[in-house]
């Protein structure tokens, strides 16, 4: 089943409210009967298409706990840091890399050398504007040259 948007539910809830305002104006038995049923229908409609967009947000919210939990990782042993490598960035900061990486023209991901000394992995996020790139864990900004 295809996930309505927030605004197609908002729309079927005003859809259901005119028809129920439309039939308040009624004095006929079978008219409102009918319109009862069609309000229900539509209420019932919105309130599953509704649950399936919670559903929807909830899966979206652990996709990006996850990539959050990538972004920012604490070490739990020297051992986990030393897979890492100090190094000169093209702008000039120093950053921490993957030793596999190390030798790698471009290196990536860079990772917060304050974060990484004591204890956390944090990757930089280059800010498309001066070399700059942005730290997400502690808000440093180091010239990387990216
Ligand atoms: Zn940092």
């Amino acid at each position: 089943m295809a996930v309505m948007t927030a605004t197609a539910i908002i729309l079927a809830l005003k859809a259901a409210h005119d028809v129920a305002r439309q039939a308040n104006d009624s004095e006929d038995p079978a008219t409102l009967k009918a319109a009862m049923r069609d309000v229900s229908h539509r209420l019932s409609r919105a309130m599953s298409e509704a649950a399936s967009l919670h559903e929807n947000i909830i899966d979206l919210r652990r996709l990006a706990d996850s990539a959050a939990r990538q972004e920012i990782w604490r070490f739990t042993s020297d051992e986990e840091k030393r897979r890492y490598v100090k190094m000169e960035s093209p702008g000039g900061a120093f950053v921490y890399v993957a030793r596999e990486q190390a030798a790698s023209p471009n290196p990536s991901p860079e990772y917060c050398a304050g974060c990484f000394e004591v204890g956390t992995r944090a990757m930089l996020k280059p800010c498309g504007v001066g070399g700059i790139a942005r730290c997400p864990a502690c808000g440093a900004a180091p010239r990387t040259g990216r």
